[in-house]
């Protein structure tokens, strides 16, 4: 609200300059108030189209707070030879952990592929499921 109303200022001085004789100590304050004829959606109507739109919604705010996420799915990738599996992950705060070796490890080294280090599993966040907390 702050920035609409400094940008209000601005405006009022930009298009008034000559009445208000130049000054900028004489454009009077402004308060902006965001009005809406849109009627307003109860939180049970909200679907994830709406996600990233400005909507209306009836009550008072009494705290705020960022979404947090949590991922539901894992794709863990070997960053040597591309292999790759994922691990799904129960609810509740616990964390996930990669295999410390990669399943090809074992495998006998060939001329195109040198052996894979320990603990070389990535994130592939795009194969990644997450949840909205
Ligand atoms: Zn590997």
């Amino acid at each position: 609200m702050p920035v609409l109303e400094a940008a209000t200022k601005k405006v009022f001085h930009n298009n008034y300059y000559e009445s208000i004789a130049g000054e900028v100590d004489n454009v009077p304050e402004w308060q902006v108030q965001i009005y809406s004829d849109e009627n307003a959606r109860h939180l049970r109507d909200l679907t994830s189209n709406m996600v990233g739109k400005l909507i209306c919604v009836p009550g008072i705010i009494t705290s705020a707070s960022r979404s947090s996420i949590k991922a539901t799915k894992i794709t863990w990738k070997c960053s040597a030879c591309d292999h790759t599996y994922s691990q799904d992950l129960k609810f509740g705060f616990g964390g996930a952990q990669a295999r410390r070796q990669c399943a090809n490890a074992t495998a006998p080294i060939s001329t195109d592929r040198s052996r894979c280090p320990l603990d070389p599993y990535r994130v592939v966040a795009e194969k990644c499921k997450f949840l909205d907390q």
